[in-house]
């Protein structure tokens, strides 16, 4: 079958082929996208409409289009998951002669270059070869491979761009899972349910990719170029995070753990608005999913309200998940001879040590671009203040009741919930 390319405007691009041929409809996939996709999706559908095509959109993930409450999505969930996989039409008939555009270039499309110099291959063939050796060889470990950089880009499946791009089906991944029989199928196979629990609530509610999901938690931070890019680059003085950084600039993928923690400490420590530090994250990850990203955006930068409110300590995360300083000596080579005791904080070598070796903090590294203690302390009161005003937990509630599963409904947030409640709740990692 010949893949004909075309690149414009989709409703000139859909004029062009109903002036050609008699056009009886259009076939695509339902997409769950960005506001800017959501909003060509209804041009279009208005144009079909007014030109009499039929535009026919099939299901690709367990997400349901124009569903109102969350009662019984696990159910069909697995009934979508659970039907028959389409094989492969054998022969296609192909009667379409025209043109194909080639494949823009980015230049062509006002696009940076791809800097990433070490991300995975993408397209069919290689997405199939990466589940068979993940069902094959890597399930059984893939648990304890979940949290620490060192452990997951060999032990996590790294489904995730294959899924994104529509290179694998999300039923064909969570029958392979499943086909397996074995006890350790199980974490991945829910991670597989949560894919499509958090693209459900931005197909439900579209505006969660801009403004905040508890009306109380808006306009609270801060733009600050100066963090944004120092956090962007990996120059934030704090040596575990900006290994993470540095590793996913040159990867385009890193483990959950890590995202969140970069993500945290983004809008807590640096009091980032969560639309500037997820909108540079969106541009890096190769497997950007609209719906996971920003729901995962606001729950990392407590928005949500429903979620348990975690604030990473990135120090600590370094002592537990890279103790000896492996990862970190790999991406901030600036840090590669600084003895283990001080390559977490590198602050601590005192004056002395400094000016007899040829590191110096402030001007081989930079010192941190916070206090990592105050900064926590102050979003802690920022939080507090904000948790604490009249209808707070009216509100929380009633998006728990439109955007959580039943189980966790049943944990409804109390009303009148007062500061002590509040703070059970926040996991600081100190
Ligand atoms: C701030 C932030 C932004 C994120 N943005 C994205 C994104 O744009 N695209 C994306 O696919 N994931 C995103 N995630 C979720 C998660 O980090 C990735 O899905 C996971 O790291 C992908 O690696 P993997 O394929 O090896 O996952 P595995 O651990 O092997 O899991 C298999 C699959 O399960 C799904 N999955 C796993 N963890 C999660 C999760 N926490 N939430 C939802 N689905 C999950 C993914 O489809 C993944 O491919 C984000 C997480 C955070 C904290």
């Amino acid at each position: 079958m010949k893949l004909i390319i075309k690149v414009g405007n989709i409703k000139d691009v859909i004029k062009d082929f109903t002036e050609r041929f008699h056009v009886k409809g259009i076939y695509s996939h339902e997409e769950t996208g960005n506001e800017w996709t959501f909003k060509r999706d209804k041009d279009l559908k208005s144009f079909t409409n007014n030109e009499n095509i039929n535009w026919y959109e099939y299901r690709q993930f367990g997400v349901f289009r124009a569903l109102k409450k969350r009662k019984n999505w696990s159910q069909k969930w697995e009934q979508h998951m659970s039907e028959k996989l389409i094989n492969n039409p054998r022969r296609v008939n192909y009667f379409v002669d025209i043109p194909s555009h080639s494949l823009p270039a980015s230049k062509s499309l006002n696009l940076n270059s791809d800097k990433c110099s070490h991300q995975i291959q993408g397209g069919r063939r290689q997405g199939l070869h990466r589940l068979n050796e993940f069902v094959k060889y890597k399930i059984d470990n893939y648990q304890y491979s979940l949290s620490s950089p060192l452990k997951a880009f060999n032990g996590c499946s790294r489904l995730s761009p294959y899924l994104t791009w529509g290179c694998l089906s999300m039923r064909e991944v969570v029958q392979a899972i499943r086909k397996t029989k074995k006890r350790e199928s199980r974490a991945i196979d829910s991670r597989l349910h949560w894919h499509c629990h958090f693209i459900q609530k931005l197909e439900t509610e579209p505006e969660l990719e801009n403004r905040e999901h508890h009306p109380h938690m808006s306009g609270i931070r801060k733009s600050n170029p100066i963090f944004l890019e120092a956090w962007s680059q990996g120059l934030t003085g704090i040596p575990f995070t900006d290994a993470c950084m540095r590793s996913l600039n040159s990867h385009g993928w890193i483990n959950f753990r890590m995202r969140a923690m970069f993500m945290s400490f983004a809008s807590y420590q640096l009091w980032l608005p969560w639309q500037e530090s997820g909108l540079c994250l969106a541009r890096k990850f190769i497997d950007y999913e609209p719906g996971i990203h920003w729901t995962q955006c606001q729950i990392q930068s407590g928005t949500t309200a429903i979620n348990t409110i975690r604030i990473y300590n990135p120090i600590k995360q370094g002592y537990d998940h890279d103790p000896e300083g492996i990862f970190i000596r790999t991406w901030v080579k600036e840090l590669q001879y600084l003895p283990t005791q001080f390559i977490h904080e590198p602050w601590k070598i005192d004056l002395f040590r400094q000016n007899n070796s040829s590191f110096i903090l402030g001007k081989n590294y930079p010192l941190p671009i916070v206090d990592q203690i105050i900064s926590t302390k102050t979003a802690r009161a920022k939080l507090k203040e904000r948790r604490s005003k009249p209808g707070f937990f009216d509100i929380a509630n009633n998006i728990l009741e439109k955007h959580s599963s039943r189980k966790s409904r049943k944990s409804k947030l109390k009303k009148n919930q007062n500061y002590a409640d509040v703070k059970n709740q926040l996991t600081l990692k100190l």
